[in-house]
């Protein structure tokens, strides 16, 4: 798997333009840890605030639409955080799945949209706790996969996926290094199935309460590349303490 551990923060709907201080400190840091390429994924709000403060994190959008422009209230399109200064988007979080029932072809389109606008793209996808108590979960994320992956030249490149558990966001529980191992390389399997050779090289991210005490243990695993960052992302000495133990591993 190529390039450095990718460790993203997806703030959610947090943040106003006091958080800046916290993405300013992370910017700094970041400096101190070139071995880890971190990133940030501010509400829209603050993407362009963000951008001018930060010179070395990527920045992201949580979501964007399918279309360039048009009559869709609220929305944001991914022309659009390109021109306010990101360089990725996640697309597919459960939260937009379940929340805002997005299919597997609704968060495929968005794939598609963000690489047109020249955007990175991280890819969620994950299994409920039900799922997984029947034994589906890998039967779920494949599909999920092969449903939202996006099918455009260069994909690969441009695309990481991150595998989030649903049942362990936000609530401190994480899956076994077992699970995540197993997990990852049933992942890696079905990107190569659908890029051939590029689904060799696509990062593949844990998600899901990862925290500074057993960020090194995940980020240990086989195949898991980075991970993204819900509540500890939120500041910056809980966010840096997760880079702080990928740049640790990166080292050794
Ligand atoms: C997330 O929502 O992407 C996430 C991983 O959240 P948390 O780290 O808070 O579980």
């Amino acid at each position: 798997m190529a390039g450095l551990p990718y460790i993203v923060g997806n703030w959610k709907m947090n943040g106003t333009r006091a958080m800046l201080n916290e993405v300013r400190a992370i910017d700094r840091a970041a400096a101190r840890f070139p071995k880890v390429q971190v990133a940030v994924a501010p509400p829209a709000t603050l993407i362009y605030r963000t951008r001018d403060a930060a010179d070395i994190i990527g920045i992201g959008g949580q979501d964007c639409h399918i279309q360039e422009s048009g009559a869709f209230t609220g929305d944001i399109s991914a022309v659009m955080l390109k021109d306010a200064g990101a360089d990725f988007t996640i697309v597919g979080h459960s939260e937009r799945r379940t929340l805002h029932g997005e299919t597997d072809a609704d968060v495929k389109a968005k794939a598609e949209a963000a690489l047109a606008a020249g955007l990175g793209v991280i890819l969620c996808v994950g299994e409920t706790e039900s799922e997984r108590d029947a034994g589906r979960a890998e039967a779920v994320v494949g599909a999920q996969l092969e449903g939202s992956c996006p099918q455009v030249d260069g994909a690969p490149e441009k695309l990481s996926v991150a595998y989030e558990p649903v049942w362990a966001i936000g609530t401190g529980r994480v899956p076994s290094v077992e699970d995540v191992a197993a997990m990852h390389k049933s992942i890696r399997d079905k990107l190569v199935a659908i890029y051939g050779e590029g689904g060799a090289d696509v990062r593949i991210l844990y998600g899901g309460s990862v925290k500074a005490d057993n960020a090194s243990e995940l980020l240990s695993v086989p195949e898991v590349g980075g991970a993204l960052v819900g509540g500890a992302s939120l500041t910056a000495e809980s966010f840096l303490a997760i880079v702080g133990a990928a740049a640790s591993l990166a080292e050794d």
